[in-house]
Parts: C-alpha cells; sequence; structure tokens
C-alpha cells in the first residue's frame, strides 16, 4: 500500500468543479476540461487536484504535524492547470503553503462571483480598487506580490484621470495615513512604499503598478485586550457582583469590530484622521448597491492600513487581528435608531474565517462636533479655570 494521503476522488471533484474546472493560480484561469475525441461521451481533464501540503514524507510543504485525514481532506487541495501544478512544486519557497491558500480563496471568490453575477469566462471580474481617500475605480488585478501590486484600469467610480495623474505627481506631499491601495476582491490593502505608475498599453488600456509595502503587523484574536463589556443594546454590562464587566480575547472581537466601525472619521477634535467614512457613504449611496461596495473598502482600510497617532507618535491598525475581508452583507436597508446591522465574513488571525452579526453606529444626520477652538472657547475653558 502506499503510505502517500491521497485526496478521494470526491475531494478532487470538489476542488474541480468550485474552481471552474479552471487553474486557481493568480492571474491563470487557463480551461483544465474538455471534450476528448476517443469517444462520443469521452472527456479530456488537463488540470490536477495539487497537495498544499504534501501528501507524503520528502514532499513539498510537507507538514509532519498533520494528520493523514487532514492530508486528505478538501482545505489541503487546490485546483491548478499541469503547468502550475509542476510551477508550485518545484519552488515551495516562492509558493508557500499560506500563499496557496491565499490564491485559492481568491480564485474560489471570483469563481463565486462569476457564477452568481452570471460574469462569462474571458470576461475580466472587475475589483473596486481605491487608491488613498479620494480615487475608487473599477479594475483588474493582473498581479499581487510582497512588493508589487498591478491592476487594469477600467472605470473610475471616484476621482478621475487627472485626480490619479495628481495623485502621483503629489505623492510626496501626501500625507502618509493616505498612501494606500485597497482591493475589494483580495479583501485587504497596503500601504504605498512608493509612487504608483501609470502606463498607457496599445490595447488603449491604462496598466497601474503599485509598490506596496509589507502586510500590516496583525495579532491574534485572543490576545485583544480586556474592554468594558458591552450590551446588545450598547451599554456598560455589570457582574453578579455588581462590577462593570470586562471582556478581552475573541470574545471582544465583535464589540471592537463595532466600536471602530461605528467611529466616524471627523468626531474626533484630537483624532481629526481616525473613524470611517461609512456614515458619509450612507449618505451618498443609501439604497444603490455602491455602499455595500464602499463599506467593505472602508472596513478594509480599518484592517489593513495603519492609523498613524500623532499626539502618541505611534501606529496601529483598528482592527488589529483581521487578515482579510471576505465580505460585508447588510442586513437592513437603513439603520435602526441609527444602528446598522451587518453580517462579516472575515479571516480573523489564530481563528480564521469568522462569520458574525454585528451593528454599527450610523449617524443619519452629520454629527457637528465641537472644533477645538470651540472646546477652548467654552466647556475646556470653564475646566481649565
Ligand atoms: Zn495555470
Amino acid at each position: 500500500m502506499s503510505n502517500r494521503d491521497e485526496l478521494s476522488s470526491k475531494t478532487k471533484q470538489a476542488l474541480a468543479i468550485r474552481a471552474g474546472y479552471t487553474c486557481s493560480f493568480r492571474g491563470c484561469q487557463r480551461p483544465t476540461s474538455g471534450p476528448s475525441e476517443e469517444a462520443p461521451d469521452a472527456v479530456s481533464v488537463t488540470g490536477k487536484a495539487a497537495h498544499i501540503h504534501a501528501a507524503a514524507p520528502g514532499g513539498p510543504r510537507y507538514l509532519a504535524s498533520m494528520t493523514p485525514d487532514e492530508r486528505r481532506n478538501f482545505s489541503n487541495g487546490i485546483w491548478l492547470c499541469s503547468h502550475h501544478a509542476d510551477l508550485i512544486d518545484n519552488d515551495k519557497v516562492t509558493y508557500a503553503a499560506d500563499e496557496l491558500r491565499a490564491m485559492k480563496r481568491e480564485h474560489e471568490d471570483n469563481c463565486k462571483r462569476r457564477h452568481r453575477e452570471g460574469v462569462r469566462r474571458g470576461q475580466p471580474v472587475n475589483e473596486l480598487i481605491a487608491i488613498g481617500p479620494d480615487i475608487v475605480f473599477c479594475g483588474e488585478l493582473i498581479g499581487a506580490d510582497q512588493s508589487e501590486w498591478s491592476f487594469h484600469l477600467q472605470d473610475f467610480v471616484d476621482g478621475d484621470l487627472h485626480a490619479l495623474l495628481t495623485f502621483i505627481a503629489r505623492y510626496d506631499t501626501t500625507p502618509p495615513m493616505d498612501r494606500y491601495v485597497l482591493v475589494s476582491g483580495l479583501g485587504d490593502g497596503r500601504v504605498m512604499s512608493g509612487a504608483p505608475a501609470v502606463k498607457k498599453r496599445q490595447s488603449g488600456r491604462y496598466e497601474l503598478t503599485f509598490p506596496v509595502a509589507m502586510g500590516a503587523e496583525r495579532i491574534r484574536a485572543i490576545d485583544l485586550a480586556a474592554d468594558l463589556a458591552l450590551s446588545d443594546k450598547h451599554d456598560l454590562m455589570l457582574t453578579e457582583s455588581g462590577d462593570i464587566a470586562l471582556v478581552s480575547g475573541v470574545d471582544a472581537l465583535p464589540q471592537k469590530i463595532e466600536t471602530y466601525l461605528s467611529s466616524q472619521k471627523g468626531e474626533s477634535p484630537f483624532h481629526k484622521d481616525f473613524g470611517t467614512r461609512i456614515a458619509e457613504y450612507f449618505r451618498l449611496f443609501a439604497g444603490s448597491p455602491w455602499f455595500e461596495q464602499f463599506l467593505k473598502l472602508e472596513v478594509i482600510r480599518q484592517a489593513a492600513i495603519p492609523y498613524i497617532d500623532p499626539l502618541y507618535s505611534r501606529q496601529y491598525t483598528p482592527l488589529s487581528c483581521i487578515e482579510r475581508v471576505f465580505g460585508i452583507e447588510l442586513l437592513a436597508d437603513a439603520p435602526t435608531n441609527n444602528w446598522l446591522p451587518i453580517r462579516v465574513d472575515l479571516e480573523v488571525k489564530g481563528l480564521g474565517r469568522w462569520q458574525h452579526q454585528l451593528s454599527i453606529c450610523v449617524p443619519k444626520e452629520e454629527v457637528k462636533r465641537p472644533s477645538w477652538d470651540e472646546l477652548m472657547a467654552g466647556p475646556l475653558r470653564q475646566v481649565s479655570q
């Protein structure tokens, strides 16, 4: 008997179908099935269900700590064309297990969107891509590695080509916190490490390239610091003995996300750039599919782009344990008493894929906060006297 922990034919078939019988390697999408002339009903399958961690000792990315069942599991396979199946096994440094899992997820997400939205093969699945706070465009991801992300530009949703060229020309004077790129389809974003470059191809299409820094450092959900426990109604909770209750670790995760997503940009006179633009986007896009899309970009920004705290000269990502944003679904068209229910689908460090229903505060009217000068002239002057 072989000592290889092979994937079962049922698992292989599920991998192939979930990948739409196309290669999962980033940017490939080569068809891997078709008719064969050998018989009227003969099929030709050229794809392979590859192991992420090898089936036997000595193989690529073999992990001795896995059980045979784990090695044979669907989660340990990826559907690839034969060229890319060989490529990943000949270079286990570039194609580490995490990288392969990321490709599998991206490809399955694309297949899901094509399937759900009826996008034909060959037609690009457009991503929504944000460059800093004022430019959002539809485009197609053509490459994403550790130091560079690149796209084909299709249409601007916010801003225009002039705004993009201005962003590039003034990159050096752009506030560091606005030098970011967010990609809806990847569920991830990066701080830029240099000005983007734009090229016009002979086809007339624009190609954009971003040098990117390493992804933000994430912490494990179980390491989340203690926080005051809040009830479903967002009130403080008490313990049985009447003390104020605390939560920490994974238990603190839902309310951490709610709190950060409910902080509106401009609310704090000390931290003008802190918080999200969700309420602003709601006022602009409520009732259209764009709201959900912009909401997702804001969650990605809070998870992937560090906030630079000017008071303590430190930086941190508000949603510090979220590694990827798969989806944000609205559960109501409008907030009730300013609370909007959503379902989040996230990759959480140390926890894996995590789905949860939450409520975020989306005030209907713009909240007018006093400026620093107004505070000093009013309530703070009385305090300081
Ligand atoms: Zn391929």
